[in-house]
């Protein structure tokens, strides 16, 4: 029993506080805060738990702009001396998305961990209760401390630079491609494994919000490019494919965003491995970088969208902008 420290659980809303409701024979937001807690009784063996309630949201209700809210909320929780650490309950869809956001953001080194349910409270064999458990004592844990912001499901940690949702409905939903967990929480401790290397720090005092995802498939042209243009946006993130090439008719609407002075940022969509000028045909990862497209590594569209978001907030020119995508 952990006395002197406490973790403070944050609720955001996502299947795990949710009910089925035969009214509308629907799935809906209906677990408040204090209940979640209330219905994993070994939490009282882990140490004082303390709930705040920021939402009851389903996660594709929660923005960008919410993110950095919840961020900003977690680093005054953190500065706290009697906290130990925080958990935060949200739900599957865009937990990654938040997950990742907070690991750029956040300033404390202590654990903050997100955790979630696939299956609902009134459903045979609910995952939420345990998943909280695990959560609250990987928080608790000092090994956890340092590791960047975690991702606890099925007993399993993942850092949330690397951890995507893989199945709509299966609770063994969270991965990490290529890379596998950090971790795991065992019926007497919390084990790490390793290490995610290579994580950053973006923290300005606020988000550009207005940044877009274009996924490209065969076939793919500049509509919406010529679009978003149009609308004058803050920036646009390409998923390509492969090494991160995009079809031919696409390359008039990078040149027009580029020419328009809105950052466009490559990524790719496939699961593993970086986006890398290897090919020079038109349309080729060569010639758009060339051109001034930013490449963002290994990371995922959904990802590289926030960063942008963040990064946009710090720099002051295209060149500093450059800075933060085009890092070994
Ligand atoms: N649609 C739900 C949400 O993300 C799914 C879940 O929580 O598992 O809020």
């Amino acid at each position: 029993m952990n006395l002197a420290k406490k973790v403070v659980i944050v609720t955001t809303g996502g299947t795990i506080a949710m009910r089925y409701d035969p009214f509308s024979q629907s799935v809906v937001p209906a677990v408040t805060g204090p209940e979640l807690v209330a219905a994993v009784p070994p939490l009282a063996e882990v140490g004082p738990v303390e709930v705040v309630e920021y939402a009851n949201l389903p996660s594709p209700h929660i923005t960008p702009a919410m993110m950095f809210d919840i961020a900003r909320m977690l680093d005054v929780i953190l500065a706290r001396p009697e906290v130990a650490g925080v958990v935060v309950t949200h739900g599957t869809d865009t937990l990654e998305e938040t997950a990742f956001l907070l690991d750029l953001v956040l300033k404390s080194d202590k654990p903050v961990c997100l955790t979630a349910a696939m299956r609902s409270s009134a459903e045979i064999s609910p995952d939420g209760p345990k998943n909280i458990l695990c959560a609250v004592r990987t928080a608790f844990s000092a090994s956890a401390a340092g590791q960047g912001v975690l991702v606890v499901v099925n007993e399993e940690i993942h850092a949330a630079r690397e951890v995507t949702k893989t199945h709509s409905a299966n609770p063994k939903t969270f991965a990490s491609p290529f890379w596998g967990p950090v971790g795991y929480v065992d019926e007497d401790r919390v084990i790490f494994r390793r290490q995610s290397l290579g994580r950053e720090k973006i923290q300005p005092q606020a988000l550009v919000e207005d940044v877009h995802l274009i996924k490209l498939v065969a076939g793919s042209d500049d509509f919406f490019f010529r679009c978003l243009v149009e609308k004058r946006v803050r920036g646009i993130v390409v998923e390509g494919f492969g090494r991160g090439n995009v079809p031919p008719a696409v390359v008039p609407g990078i040149e027009a965003a580029l020419a328009a002075g809105i950052p466009v940022v490559l990524t790719t969509r496939v699961h593993g491995g970086r986006v890398l000028d290897v090919y020079g045909y038109e349309g080729g990862v060569i010639p758009l970088k060339n051109m001034g497209v930013l490449l963002a590594g290994e990371m995922s569209g959904q990802k590289a969208r926030l960063k942008l978001m963040l990064a946009l907030g710090l720099a002051e020119n295209a060149a500093d902008l450059a800075r933060y995508f085009e890092r070994p």
